[in-house]
């Protein structure tokens, strides 16, 4: 999906739709879309540059890493980015900063509309997904998910800590 750029003006071009994604784009492994990611984009002219103001929402399934299971979370996300032709850093390397070097790049006067949503998508997952604030994980003894109710040892605590000291001895 691609936006040509010569549509694009200064007062601005809204794009709006949803899309079915690839999950296999996803940053996350174990992650997947449980719906269409819906966006709305307003890109404008700058000069050579181009702003893109949007916002993106789906719902994605993620993998908690205390207790393993999967569970669903709503992705709701505002971004304001800035879009540089690709030829302006190849001959004007000195105009854009180190700083702006970070954003995205278009070729050819067109923008590839789902890179911008999986780079998106990807910034607002979490480097550490987590079920709830108060997950209380899985049991290092049994491996019982301890969100569901608690195991036979609960003493499991104290018994890796008489582990541990006697392998210190
Ligand atoms: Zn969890
Ligand atoms: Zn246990």
């Amino acid at each position: 999906m691609f936006i040509d750029t010569n549509k694009i003006s200064e007062k601005g071009l809204i794009v709006s739709d949803r899309v079915n994604l690839d999950e296999n784009l996803l940053i996350e492994e174990n992650g997947f879309f449980l719906d269409d990611l819906k966006y709305h984009i307003l890109f404008k002219r700058d000069g050579d540059r181009i702003k893109a103001k949007g916002n993106i929402k789906t719902l994605i399934s993620l993998r908690c890493v205390k207790c393993l299971d999967d569970y669903d979370l709503k992705a709701d996300s505002n971004f304001d980015i800035i879009l540089f032709p690709i030829n302006l850093v190849e001959y004007e390397n000195n105009s854009i900063s180190s700083d702006e070097m970070e954003y995205i790049f278009y070729e050819d006067n067109r923008i590839d509309l789902i890179k911008i949503l999986i780079e998106q998508i990807n910034l607002f997952i979490p480097y550490n997904p987590i079920c709830k604030p108060d997950c209380k994980g899985i049991c290092p003894n049994c491996g019982v998910n301890l969100n569901h109710g608690k195991c036979k040892c609960e003493n499991s605590s104290k018994e890796l800590n008489f582990v541990f000291n006697k392998i210190k001895r």
